[in-house]
């Protein structure tokens, strides 16, 4: 059997550079609790990104539920969400006790569909306190138009960019529009920590505050003393030295994911019934995973089993929220393209580590099909 393909595997730096701060932190003996480490991974993040402030937290998924207690989510509030995205977008509405409304995709974007974003206003109203984007897949969503919707209606706008480190709209980053951004450094992201993620605002007061829950709510007293309720999701500083030595290397990561996209497309596009995802002229994706929808007789299904009788490893496209048990009993603004995409999407092989050879066999299997 030919060596494992993977969908998006970890890939440090060929230069070492994720073992010299890990080794740093070693050699201070700053493996916990925080220490350099995290202080400069957020700066350097923030720098990247062109944000005024970050928190280093344990996961993206921590970063949301922060962000939301930052803007004041609580019971009895509405939380706009799109409906095709990873769940850990949708799970800390519900951490807050607040509740989600999924809204539909849009082809052009596979992202929050303006129109439906318009229609779930009309319906909600005062009651919705925070609009949360995603940037799929590193495509950034329609900002200008999001961003006007949410101004008018005054909500504070969270973006879940997990998927998106690297990618910008209309030359801006993605995950700096809105008052907070995310970012996930999880296992098969653009680059990883193992685990991590980041809250990115550009109210440093606000991420100081982020700081403080996420570290127990510890007061400034000598004894143990806390005035509210505290979290354990601060990033420790062993994992924050993987971090910034991967944060050297995103640029070249990107580089790479696009020539994964671009090379499919070149063997793949002309077939009957393969479409790609959407690029806009006013978007820049990092390609985080390259995707296809398919039309007509070959099925997703029948494209990611025949890659993994080859031993490569393929995914559907994001079920929708709607569509899951568990969020079946909140409302759904929207129509079927977000359920169309699922049904017709497979997310390819896009591992940076990945040859031309790699590429060219599993473009000569799905060219077979
Ligand atoms: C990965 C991901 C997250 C969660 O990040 P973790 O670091 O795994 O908690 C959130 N939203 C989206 C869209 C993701 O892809």
């Amino acid at each position: 059997m030919s060596k494992r393909i993977y969908l998006a595997s970890p890939h440090m730096s060929d230069e070492g550079y994720e073992m010299e701060y890990v080794q740093e932190a070693f050699d201070t003996n700053w493996i916990a609790p925080l220490g350099e480490n995290v202080n400069e991974f957020e700066n350097e993040l923030a720098t990247k990104v062109g944000s005024k402030a970050a928190a280093a937290l344990s996961s993206g998924t921590s970063a949301i539920h922060l962000a939301l207690k930052a803007a004041g989510v609580g019971e009895g509030d509405i939380v706009l969400c799109p409906t095709l995205t990873f769940s850990a977008t949708a799970n800390p509405i519900i951490y807050q006790n607040a509740t989600p409304v999924f809204i539909d995709s849009d082809y052009e974007t596979w992202n929050m569909d303006p129109k439906e974003l318009e229609v779930a206003f009309r319906k909600y109203g005062d009651k919705v306190k925070v609009v949360l984007i995603v940037h799929l897949y590193g495509l950034s969503a329609d900002m200008d138009r999001i961003m006007d919707i949410c101004s008018r209606h005054k909500v504070t706008v969270i973006e879940d960019a997990a998927e998106s480190l690297g990618a910008y709209y209309k030359g801006k980053h993605t995950g700096t529009f809105g008052k907070f951004g995310v970012f996930s450094f999880n296992g098969n992201k653009i680059i990883t920590t193992s685990g991590g993620g980041m809250l990115v605002s550009d109210d440093e007061e606000r991420i100081k505050k982020v700081r403080f829950w996420s570290t127990q709510s510890r007061d400034a007293a000598r004894h143990y003393q806390h005035s509210e309720l505290g979290f354990n999701y601060r990033m420790s500083n062993v994992v924050a030295g993987i971090g910034r030595g991967q944060l050297k290397v995103l640029d070249q990561r990107v580089i790479k994911k696009k020539y994964i996209f671009e090379f499919y497309k070149r063997e793949l596009g002309q077939l009957e019934g393969v479409n790609f995802m959407p690029i806009n002229d006013w978007n820049d994706p990092n390609y985080w995973l390259s995707v296809i929808t398919l039309r007509g007789r070959v099925r997703p299904l029948d494209v990611m089993e025949a890659l993994e009788a080859e031993n490569i490893e393929s995914r559907p496209v994001w079920k929708p929220m709607h569509m899951q048990p568990f969020f079946a009993e909140y409302d759904y603004v929207g129509g079927v393209v977000s359920e169309k995409i699922f049904e017709n999407g497979v997310c390819l092989p896009s591992d940076t580590k990945m040859t031309d050879e790699d590429l060219e066999r599993i473009c000569r299997i799905i060219k077979r099909l």
